[in-house]
């Protein structure tokens, strides 16, 4: 990757005024292109902590599935996380994930709330993925440590959460859409206390026709921010049909010509390149590019972020990846995993840079679904932002 490198003091300069400046679509401090040109590897921004294996719901799509489970273990301390964290001098974001991380508040109490404390008191900015399905007050006991409330929304009816989030229960409740009730009403009394929700939907068969109808009702509801992305064909997920590639350019299309202008859309793991050689795909792409609030998210997954589980320390290119663990912040640094990681041939393969369309290369799971067989370090760029 051809970069200018700046100076170390400028370097930490330029990530502290990055962390304290306003999220927005001209500011994601989770998109790895941030920091490209500050050095003369991919820098370690991100920190993503898998807090649990819990959760209430059993969603259809749910790329981390097959390691739900209802009791779990917690095999390190998380002092033993600080430790390891407080040595990666260059983060910016600090996510959390599960599971549910508010699955329980003891949950809260002891886990989540605690990193988005030890994460804020280092200025980083924070994110919490969350089902949003729990009571109220339990989000409410760490909100003000969270910059960006993470959700998924694949709802345009009631009728489609009840089939969706019990997908892989072994029962149905008697009232299965009292969950999507509560949420709605969760996210409703959040946004109006000024958090700043983001609802990703993902493009499949089921939410691709209604895809406008389910952006009203995420711009109704008070969300700041709508992220789009294909499936992730990992754990419950693999057993759905992956939408084709043409049926995700409708869905991008149609999404964006009846969008509401005031809600940011950022299109995560998208699909679509600049280095095409399908006309149609560029176009599509420099269409996205060219709408207002509007982004396209370079992969952050094994760019600039690492995912760790606070249960058993093991490091992952992504919460969901079914490549298996790197590594484990017990025997080794989060810098000698990503080092290794960044000099691995999987990472080579399609960790490709583009300056003039600002791309970093297309997602694993993408490659791994809709282009196995392309050799990304022989493609360019042929259109630009
Ligand atoms: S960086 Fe890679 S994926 Fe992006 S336009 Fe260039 S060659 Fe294509």
């Amino acid at each position: 990757m051809a970069v200018s490198v700046v100076a170390q003091d400028e370097l930490y300069r330029r990530l502290a005024a990055m962390r304290e400046e306003a999220i927005g679509p001209d500011h994601d401090p989770w998109d790895p292109y941030l920091t490209v040109g500050l050095a003369p590897r991919p820098l370690l921004t991100s920190i993503e902590v898998t807090v649990t294996n819990t959760c209430n719901l059993r969603c259809e799509h749910c790329a981390v599935g097959d390691q739900l489970t209802d009791d779990e273990e917690r095999l390190i301390t998380l002092e033993e996380l600080y430790a390891r964290i407080d040595e990666v001098d260059t983060l910016l974001t600090f996510s959390v994930t599960g599971g549910e991380p508010a699955a329980s508040q003891k949950l809260v109490d002891e886990v989540t709330r605690p990193l988005l404390q030890y994460a804020k008191a280092r200025g980083l900015r924070t994110q919490v993925n969350t089902n949003l399905t729990l009571p109220l007050e339990r989000y409410e006991s760490f909100i003000e440590w969270v910059d960006v409330l993470h959700i998924s929304y694949n709802y345009p009816e009631p009728a489609e959460f009840a089939r969706i989030a019990y997908a892989h229960a072994l029962h149905q409740p008697k009232d299965p859409e009292a969950l999507l009730r509560r949420m709605d009403a969760n996210i409703q009394a959040l946004a109006a206390q000024g958090v700043f929700v983001s609802a990703e939907t993902l493009l499949t068969h089921a939410t691709l026709p209604k895809i406008d109808v389910i952006h009203a009702r995420i711009a109704d509801l008070g969300c700041v921010r709508h992220e789009i992305h294909p499936l992730y064909p990992s754990d419950f997920a693999r057993h759905m049909q992956l939408a084709s590639l043409d049926e995700l350019a409708g869905g991008v299309r149609r999404l964006l010509a009846r969008r509401d202008p005031r809600v940011w859309i950022l299109f995560g793991t998208f699909p679509f390149f600049a280095c095409s050689p399908d006309p149609s795909h560029r176009e599509l792409w420099q269409y996205v590019m060219s709408q207002p609030n509007t982004t396209i998210r370079n992969d952050p997954d094994g760019r600039n972020r690492l995912n760790v589980s606070s249960l058993t320390g093991d490091v992952l290119v992504a919460d969901f990846a079914d490549l298996g663990p790197l590594g484990n912040i017990r025997e080794e640094s989060f810098t000698t995993i990503w080092e290794r990681w960044l000099a691995s041939d999987l990472a080579g393969r399609y960790h490709c840079h583009c300056p003039q369309a600002r791309c970093l290369g297309p997602n694993l799971l993408v490659v791994e679904s809709y282009y196995p067989d392309v050799d990304w370090k022989t493609r360019r760029a042929l259109v630009s932002a």
